[in-house]
């Protein structure tokens, strides 16, 4: 059984002292939720003050990129193995990356070796845009995104990874994909392409979230797909409440699994 995840993305939002804020108003909450793995990704800045917040703690922190050299003249960068002194988890190839930072198959893939190597789990995003959605060309398009995210990571290294199928067009729009439709994707287009890459063995075990609009509304007809298994969340995580909501959502899908 696949333990659900879900991720808070803040993007661009907190200062250090307000994600303290945050934190500390829904910490109580998410650890009571059992049988669920909360994560929040707060911007780089506020990471260590947030994860000495939840030293403790059963709620992980992420970052929200990271770069796979050790150390060296990479200006602006972030080395994985720095991150990883504060956290367990790494977004990468968000669609904001993609969109606006020039990151490729290429780079997600270096990313996520550069990630597995210092340690961290990563919440690989996958998602069409619009156009190709109109233009049916969803399924080719997760398929190669997830052929180029793979590309040379062994069966134990894919068992750790979680996939984030976000579709474009949803994210941040408040119109996020049916359940039917996110279950179709995460099921016949993504789980069935590592079942291909690694056996069904192995795509059985990896999590597969669903992200793009997720809110207190409509998070517990997502989860309760069976291959949903958690959420990546921007906008409503950065409410202690709704993300709080998400989060039991999920707990009742795990007690009900
Ligand atoms: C995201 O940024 O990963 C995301 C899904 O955003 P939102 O929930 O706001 O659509």
């Amino acid at each position: 059984m696949r333990t659900p995840i879900i991720a808070g993305n803040w993007k661009m939002n907190k200062t250090a002292a307000q994600a303290v804020d945050l934190v500390a108003e829904m910490r109580s909450d998410l650890e009571a939720a059992e049988g669920v793995e909360c994560v929040v990704c707060p911007p780089y800045l506020a990471v260590p003050d947030v994860a000495r917040l939840l030293v403790d703690s059963t709620v992980a922190v992420g970052c929200q990129d990271v770069y796979w050299k050790e150390s060296g003249a990479f200006t602006g960068e972030v080395a994985a193995v720095m991150a990883a002194e504060f956290c367990q988890y790494a977004i990468i190839g968000h669609s904001e990356r993609r969109e606006y930072f020039g990151e490729t198959d290429q780079s997600v893939n270096s990313k996520i070796k550069g990630a597995l190597a210092a340690g961290l789990v990563p919440i690989v995003c996958v998602g069409e845009s619009l156009e190709l959605r109109q233009a049916e060309k969803t399924e080719s398009w997760i398929i190669g995104q997830l052929h180029g995210a793979f590309e040379g990571i062994s069966v134990e290294q894919a068992i750790g990874i979680v996939i984030a199928y976000e579709p474009i067009w949803a994210i941040g729009t408040g119109l996020a994909a049916t359940a039917e439709e996110a279950e179709r994707v995460c099921g016949q287009v993504v789980r069935a392409t590592l079942t291909e890459l690694y056996g069904s063995g192995v795509a059985e075990q990896i999590r597969v979230q669903y992200g793009g609009s997720v809110n207190a509304g409509n998070a517990a007809e997502l989860l309760a797909k069976p291959n949903i298994d958690g959420a990546l969340v921007g906008g409503a995580s950065l409410k202690a409440a709704d993300f709080v909501t998400i989060v039991r959502a999920a707990q009742a899908q795990s007690r009900a699994r």
